[in-house]
């Protein structure tokens, strides 16, 4: 395959091999895939070391700011990401923002190699009329917003309605209903951000109705996150059975998917049930799909969401689509949670294809364009690698994939491979930089306060309050953890 030099877009041929040790890596984003790529990159070679950079001062992403605050032993997963943060081969720097702090091409003279981790931190939209209005949010931010994500603590959801719909039926929708439909006592002691669960506390959504455009049997969530809709404390489940006839189209894909087969077990055990009066009710209805947002009397909020009914249709290259049947309904709702999936963004100086939202790559080898040349010298892994699917774990052999690609190739010398170089150029920027010693401050500061609180952790939001506890824990273990 041709190779693209990124400084002089020259194609080049053979690459000289690599004349100085240790190999310098610099991994953007210190989200699962990057934690994967740095391990993967320590067990590969003796003589490395790898730069993990982060715009944000804490490390671990969306297992910090994505996976659900009520699902802990997921996000127990961290320990494994400490074992190889500890290495003395791996630095972090947070609160180092590629583009507004350091440049990639300003990386590039200092690592042999960039692996590109960044995740994909946007949102599809859903291109109906009213998608924009008040009170249409997208679920990635209330995910972010829940979670305690700095970037996202001044979101204010609209939580006073009866009733929120949820579009879209992954894992993601499942978390975001679960999260509306617990009560606080069941989210208390997790370590959701202060704001939320007081913002949760006084909402008055009794009713979650969960949009699937296609049928019970496409529906992307999992059957362990699926079951736990019908284990809430104050939450009844209703499924229409109308819902569960599974299109004869369908038939066919379920023989051979066993959690399509599961899931349609658990949400026919769901129809069956009866309610009980509980406080709140989630409503999983399929063939459904947003076709507008209509404002309330202000004119900028949603009052309700015109729905219509669809059909399963077998498109020519046999996928199955959604296609509407003009039949419609109009359901009052005062919060809509837009949750069709993640999105990748462009990063500067870095190739993007628009059309798929990734880093164009062939096997983790950023290309300069899809189907184009290789980029020397330049990685990518996770989301913004094979786009945003799969679960945490998915992101280690992903990983693997790319650094296994990164050893193959001879990479070109770089200018300058100090060890010390980054923290010079950022030292002169100004930059305040957090690295592994000061994010175990902030780390301990949280967890004192959870003890303080009966709470797993009292998570620090604001990056003011992130930067001071980076600096000294004593002063919050006296007791001014930001939002207790
Ligand atoms: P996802 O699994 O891709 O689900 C997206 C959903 O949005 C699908 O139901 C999709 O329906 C629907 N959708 C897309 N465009 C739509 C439109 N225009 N109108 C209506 N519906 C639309 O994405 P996700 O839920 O964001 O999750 C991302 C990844 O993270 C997944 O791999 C997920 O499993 C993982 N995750 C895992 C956990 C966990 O393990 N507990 C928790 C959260 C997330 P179609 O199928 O018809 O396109």
């Amino acid at each position: 395959m041709r190779a693209v030099d990124p400084d002089t877009c020259m194609v080049q041929g053979a690459m000289p091999p690599l004349s100085s040790s240790p190999l310098a890596v610099a991994v953007i984003g210190a989200g699962p895939s990057g934690f994967y790529a740095a391990e993967s990159l320590l067990k590969g070679r003796d003589d490395v070391r790898v730069d993990l950079i982060d715009r944000l001062p804490t490390p671990f992403g969306l297992v910090r700011y994505g996976v659900a605050p009520d699902h802990q032993k997921i996000k127990s997963v961290t320990r494994l990401y400490e074992r190889t943060a500890s290495d003395p081969r791996v630095r972090f720097y947070g609160n180092v923002e590629i583009g507004r702090d350091v440049r990639v091409e300003e990386l590039a003279r200092h690592y042999h190699a960039i692996v590109f981790a960044y995740g994909a931190p946007g949102d599809r939209r859903l291109g109906v009329p009213g998608e924009d209005l008040a009170g249409s949010l997208s679920a990635t931010d209330f995910v972010a917003w829940y979670n305690g994500h700095p970037d996202h603590a001044e979101l204010e959801p609209p939580l006073a309605g009866a009733t929120a719909v949820v579009v879209g039926v992954g894992n993601v929708a499942v978390d975001v209903t679960r999260i509306l439909a617990k009560t606080n006592r069941e989210l208390a002691a997790s370590d959701i951000a202060d704001h939320a669960l007081t913002a949760l506390e006084d909402s008055g959504v009794r009713d979650v109705v969960v949009l699937g455009r296609r049928g019970p049997a496409e529906a992307k969530f999992t059957t362990k996150e699926l079951r736990e809709l019908g284990e809430l404390a104050d939450a009844d489940i209703v499924v229409d059975e109308r819902d569960l006839d599974v299109a004869p189209e369908s038939l066919a894909a379920i023989a051979t998917d066993a959690v399509a087969k599961k899931n349609l077990e658990v949400l026919a055990g769901f129809a069956s049930r009866p309610l009980t009066g509980k406080g709140r009710r989630v409503h999983l209805r399929f063939l459904s799909s947003p076709v507008e947002l209509v404002p309330d009397a202000s004119g900028t909020r949603v009052g309700s969401v015109v729905i219509e009914r669809n059909r399963i249709e077998v498109r020519p290259d046999g996928s199955l689509a959604a296609v509407g049947t003009g039949e419609r309904e109009e359901l009052s709702a005062q919060l809509v949670l837009r949750s069709v999936g993640y999105r990748g963004a462009a990063m500067p100086g870095v190739p993007f294809d628009e059309r798929t939202g990734v880093i164009p790559n062939e096997r983790g080898r950023v290309l300069d364009a899809a189907g184009g040349a290789v980029v020397s010298g330049r990685y990518v892994v996770g989301w913004i690698k094979r786009g945003p699917t799969g679960v945490i774990g998915t992101n280690k052999a992903d990983a693997m994939e790319t650094i296994a690609a990164l050893f193959e190739d001879g990479l070109r010398e770089p200018e300058d491979a100090r060890p010390e170089a980054l923290d010079e150029l950022l030292r002169s920027r100004g930059v305040e930089v957090i690295d592994f010693e000061r994010w175990s401050r902030i780390d301990r500061a949280e967890l004192a306060a959870g003890v303080r609180a009966g709470r797993v952790r009292v998570k620090l939001v604001s990056r003011a309050a992130l930067m001071t506890a980076a600096e000294s824990i004593d002063a919050l273990e006296g007791g001014s953890a930001e939002g207790r």
